[in-house]
């Protein structure tokens, strides 16, 4: 039985977390950092601890300070959230052994889906699409190249241990191959301390669209729809939405059921999330997946009417999943905006400081998941997210119009925010038509470029 549960995360999950906790009659420890002592989810959480310095490798990703917190405040469980240690399968086994339950898969399952070389191997034994590429990390660039000729141009060279888009090249030619490959080793090498890469075919303009699966312990697995994330910035997602107007009934089914059956053949349990990209011509490839509860679940939330992260926690209690497949089903659209602290006018240069004065928008179909407030300083040393914003409507013009609105009430003084650009992107006709591929936010930002240099 879980009683009691330690948030081993910061900022707004880490207040979700707590949240979804408290409404479930369960007590809360956050662990916290010296910079993160007047943030919000430890003044909510029942208890805290401080487990380190500002630096996130001295606290949030000390696996050992975490656990002896976690044997000081009696808990019963650990979720990690998002980042930091959410998917470090080594920190879920010395959860297991210390008899914490790691609210996620199992540590098996971390280790084989966290590698990327092994998930498209699973995914091919389980008989779910993939990008054409190698089936093996890559030692040398002889070998990667020989594979690429065999693929054929272009191509993307990939970190095993990838995410948050680092390690990460594109090679147009044989000639740029060679340099593009020890690049991505090197960033590989200096994000993940491990070098392994991969090669697979680079899809031209494709859609980001990932499946959301919910799992119980007992075998029990459903997805609940999509989440279309093609509007990125650097492999970076800036806006979400649920559904995706590029798949009709017939892709989400076939898509669901791919889904539904990689998740069964790794023995998922718990929240997870299986990413694809999506051709024009309607072709899916799996290319990784995410064992823990992702930033933009919300829309998930909000489209189907399903609290993700309660069930998490109920799965990981022992709870059987109640839900079949033919119980869920879209009630609205949603779209998330991500307000990050950077200021898109100077290269999305990160922003902290003090916020002077917060006013967050409200009203129907709006929901605001952030942990500032007025005169909270934003530190440093994390990413820049301070915020999601999250949109309903029963049609996705509708939730575009209250995006909109809600983006022109939201006061955020004394720092930089994507807020601006968000409100331009609601206004922009491309993405009112729905005409988003991975490269669009490329485009969109040269256009308002160009905008702003004619009229000055
Ligand atoms: P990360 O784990 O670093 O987020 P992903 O494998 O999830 O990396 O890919 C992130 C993004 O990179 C995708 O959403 C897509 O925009 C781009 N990408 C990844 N693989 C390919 C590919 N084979 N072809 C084209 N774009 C790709």
């Amino acid at each position: 039985m879980i009683r009691k549960v330690l948030v081993a995360n910061r900022g707004e999950i880490a207040l979700r977390v707590v949240r979804a906790c408290r409404e479930l009659g369960i007590k809360t420890l956050a662990v916290y950092s010296e910079a993160d002592e007047q943030s919000l989810p430890v003044q909510l959480a029942d208890e805290a601890i401080c487990i380190g310095p500002s630096q996130a490798a001295q606290s949030y990703l000390k696996a050992d300070r975490i656990i002896s917190a976690a044997e000081l405040g009696d808990v019963d469980a650990i979720h990690p959230g998002y980042g930091f240690l959410s998917e470090n399968a080594t920190f879920a086994e010395q959860c297991e052994a210390c008899n914490l339950k790691f609210i996620g898969p199992s540590s098996q399952t971390i280790r084989m889906m966290g590698d990327k070389v092994l998930a498209r191997q699973m995914a091919i034994k389980a008989g779910v699409p993939t990008v054409p590429g190698s089936k093996d990390t890559i030692i040398d660039e002889k070998a990667g190249l020989k594979i690429a000729n065999q693929i054929g141009y272009p191509v993307i060279i990939k970190a095993a241990a990838g995410g948050g888009g680092k390690g990460m090249r594109i090679a147009h030619n044989a000639v740029a191959f060679t340099k593009e490959f020890r690049t991505a080793q090197m960033e590989a090498e200096k994000a993940f301390n491990n070098g392994a890469v991969y090669v697979e075919k680079y899809i031209e303009e494709p859609r980001h669209i990932e499946f959301q699966i919910l799992a119980d312990s007992y075998g029990h697995v459903i997805h609940l729809g999509e989440r279309d994330c093609s509007l990125q910035r650097r492999y970076q997602k800036l806006v979400e939405e649920a559904p995706s107007d590029f798949l009709d009934s017939s892709l989400r089914a076939k898509m669901g059921k791919a889904a539904v059956k990689l998740a069964q053949a790794c023995h998922y349990e718990g929240v997870g999330t299986l990413e694809f990209l999506v051709d024009k011509h309607g072709n899916f490839y799996f290319i990784e997946m995410n064992t823990r509860i992702q930033v933009e679940h919300t829309v998930t939330e909000e489209a189907m009417g399903i609290d993700l992260v309660k069930w998490q926690i109920r799965i990981a209690n022992g709870e059987h999943l109640t839900l079949e497949q033919k119980d869920v089903s879209c009630k609205c659209h949603a779209i998330e905006c991500r307000i990050n602290a950077e200021d898109p006018d100077n290269n999305f240069l990160p922003c902290p400081g003090h916020i002077d004065f917060y006013y967050a928008p409200g009203g129907k179909g709006i929901r605001v998941d952030s942990h500032v407030y007025g005169d909270y300083s934003i530190p440093p040393y994390y990413d820049s997210m301070i915020g999601k914003l999250i949109a309903t409507g029963d049609t996705r013009e509708e939730a575009i119009e209250r995006m909109h609105r809600a983006l022109s009430e939201y006061i955020v003084h004394g720092i930089k925010t994507t807020i601006p650009l968000c409100k331009k992107i609601m206004l922009d006709p491309t993405y009112r038509e729905g005409k988003i591929t991975t490269k669009y936010m490329e485009t969109f930002l040269n256009r308002i470029s160009e905008k702003t240099k004619v009229q000055k």
